[in-house]
């Protein structure tokens, strides 16, 4: 009987069927890849930051650490980097500002942690950590979500920290479009994607998953996405991790993280289908694109998107980090080709 309930909670990622597992890292650095417009040396530079985060945050699987300490690690480094939306080189808000968010979740135990907002935050994916473990709250916003960093003694910078021109530049060539028509109409604005996220299996078979992100470029009044809220962007169970990347409104319509989790979970489908059937069908039919990384408890790893490419990337018992930015490019996910009514065409 006990075994049965038990059994049961595990099937609703409640509980976790603990078992040793070959420890696997997955990272992204957001979706909408424009075709092959990067310069080449702006893509051999994020290319060598995602491998340095794959080695980093493979470095705490393979030192016998929990899944939500590669996570944390993989995150800080392209958080560090200014080729990413996230930390410094975050998108600006329509004023001018940035205004960041970030979210973790631990599989095993169902403890999550958020930030939205936050502007003097170095590293919004470490205080996210620290509301998940150290406050008795799940998510925290603006200045009270920095009065409660100073108190955990997260590192505060000056807003200046997280200006980078090539933002700053994006922000003026959204404004202009701004002043020609409304924002919704705005499709463009959709495409400055480069959100950071991560999902880890550990040793003992735990998963964990991550994302950090200063938004959308030119986002307004105080916009939140889908990044910092636990089910949209953010979720992991005992079975399935999820980190999304993409147009965040329809994430969070669709509660897309916890709606793959819980395919995975109660409908035992596979992940690589319960991913690209919430990323590739049910988002695009809605008028919105992206992606998405997702890990199961055996390993096994999905990486759907209907961008033209995402920023993708992936370690695991051979210990060689693997990164993918094209739709030509090999991964270990089977994703589909966009649906022909896609946001992103
Ligand atoms: N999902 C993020 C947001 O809507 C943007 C992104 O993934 O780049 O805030």
């Amino acid at each position: 009987m006990i075994h049965r309930l038990f059994v049961a909670l595990a099937s609703f990622g409640i509980v976790a069927m603990t078992h040793a597992a070959t420890p696997v890292l997955v990272i992204h650095g957001g979706a909408g890849v424009v075709k092959r417009d990067m310069t080449a040396a702006k893509e051999k530079a994020v290319r060598a930051a995602m491998t340095k985060a794959l080695l980093e945050g493979y470095a705490q699987l393979k030192a016998g650490k929990p899944a939500i300490d590669a996570v944390t690690t993989a995150i800080t480094v392209m958080e560090d980097d200014s080729n990413f939306n996230a930390g410094k080189g975050s998108v600006f808000t329509h004023d001018g500002k940035n205004e960041l968010d970030a979210a973790v979740m631990d599989g095993d135990s169902l403890r999550a942690g958020s930030v939205a907002g936050v502007h003097r935050v170095k590293n919004p994916i470490l205080l996210a950590r620290a509301v998940m473990e150290h406050s008795s709250h799940v998510m925290l916003v603006g200045d009270g979500a920095e009065e409660f960093a100073k108190e955990q003694g997260i590192t505060l910078v000056d807003p200046s920290y997280f200006r980078t021109e090539e933002r700053w530049q994006q922000l003026q060539k959204a404004l202009k479009e701004d002043a020609q028509k409304q924002p919704p109409a705005d499709v463009e604005t959709a495409k400055h994607f480069g959100t950071v996220g991560a999902v880890a299996l550990d040793g003992e078979g735990h998963l964990a998953a991550g994302t950090s992100t200063g938004g959308m470029n030119d986002k307004r009044w105080g916009r939140v996405g889908d990044s910092p809220i636990i089910g949209a962007g953010t979720y992991a169970n005992a079975q399935c991790a999820v980190s999304g990347t993409g147009w965040g409104e329809f994430y969070m319509r669709t509660v897309a993280a916890h709606e793959i989790c819980m395919k995975v979970s109660m409908l035992n489908e596979p992940i690589q289908r319960a991913a690209a059937e919430v990323i590739n069908q049910e988002i695009p039919s809605m008028g919105g694109n992206g992606g998405a990384i997702a890990l199961d408890a055996d390993g096994n790893i999905a990486m759907p998107y209907n961008t033209d490419g995402m920023f993708r990337g992936w370690i695991g018992a051979d210990g060689v980090p693997h990164v993918a930015i094209y739709d030509d490019e090999p991964d270990p996910s089977n994703h589909p080709p966009a649906p022909a009514t896609s946001a992103a065409e």
